[in-house]
């Protein structure tokens, strides 16, 4: 029997779902493997009969919180899609604020009082409210990813995502590198995986694919001097995709060491 997978988006931009849509003919090739019994976004049928749940967005609600668990609940096998929902990703910069700050910002004088639809917190992570099983990662993610991953899981696999740096991909691609050009990437303690696709093309890393868990300090330290920059920046740097990294309650403290 097929396994049945089912979509759900909390807050995103749906980009990520809408890679997965665009697949076109290799769509045909995915239902040839799984059941797809929900997918708002190609699809009006909904069935709460499903193995794997794929998610995709931020969680930022008290009732995002009850439907995500829900979910947990009911699937066997969860999903982390896209950089909102396995790192929190943009939705994140907000939590460099204070959350009511942030509500006045954005809702002004508008009466949202005792509205549930309303009572935002901090942005979280999928994992940092339920246990996530597979990461698929990016902003938006790689359609090959995707696919990779999903077919493994068919097959009974355990899907490998790359643990590495991105510059372990730019070098391949003998780009040159964008700090020699006067620009700040952080490739060297981003996860790879996209084909270094943002610096092929002439454009810094921003780190969408997340920070590995144990970056190479000593080499970004050699970096960062070599370069004359300063921990301060490189941390500055982060706050893209990846806020609240360098707290040491996330266990992904990059340690200060060095000069500056
Ligand atoms: S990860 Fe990026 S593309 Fe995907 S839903 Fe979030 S903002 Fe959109
Ligand atoms: S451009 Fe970025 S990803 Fe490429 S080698 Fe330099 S630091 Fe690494
Ligand atoms: S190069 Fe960096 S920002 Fe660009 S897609 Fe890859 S991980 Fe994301």
């Amino acid at each position: 029997m097929k396994p049945r997978i089912a979509f759900f988006d909390f807050s995103s931009c749906e980009g990520c779902q809408l890679q997965i849509a665009d697949l076109e003919e290799d769509i045909l090739k995915l239902v040839d493997i799984v059941d797809i019994v929900s997918f708002r976004e190609i699809m009006k049928d909904h069935s709460d009969d499903y193995d794997i749940a794929v998610i995709e967005g931020s969680i930022m609600r008290p009732m995002d919180e009850h439907r995500l668990r829900k979910i947990r609940n009911h699937c066997q096998t969860l999903i982390a899609l896209g950089a909102c929902a396995t790192i929190g990703g943009v939705n994140k910069i907000r939590n460099r604020w204070p959350t009511r700050e942030v509500i006045k910002e954005v809702y002004k004088d508008a009466n949202i009082k005792d509205n549930e639809f309303f009572n935002v917190k901090k942005t979280k992570a999928v994992n940092e409210v339920v246990p996530v099983d597979y990461y698929i990662h990016g902003c938006p993610i790689n359609r090959d990813e995707f696919k990779y991953v999903i077919s493994s899981l068919a097959m009974g696999k355990k899907p490998v995502i790359p643990n590495y740096p991105v510059c372990v991909e730019c070098k391949k691609k003998e780009n040159v590198c964008l700090f020699e050009l006067g620009k700040f990437c952080i490739g060297p303690i981003t996860r790879a995986g996209c084909g270094a696709i943002c610096p092929t093309h002439g454009s810094p890393c921003d780190g969408c694919r997340g920070i590995l868990a144990k970056p190479d300090v000593e080499c970004v330290m050699d970096l960062l001097q070599r370069y004359d920059l300063t921990y301060e920046e490189m941390k500055n740097r982060c706050t893209m995709y990846n806020t609240g990294i360098f707290n040491p309650k996330d266990g992904m403290t990059l340690v200060k060491r060095g000069r500056k």
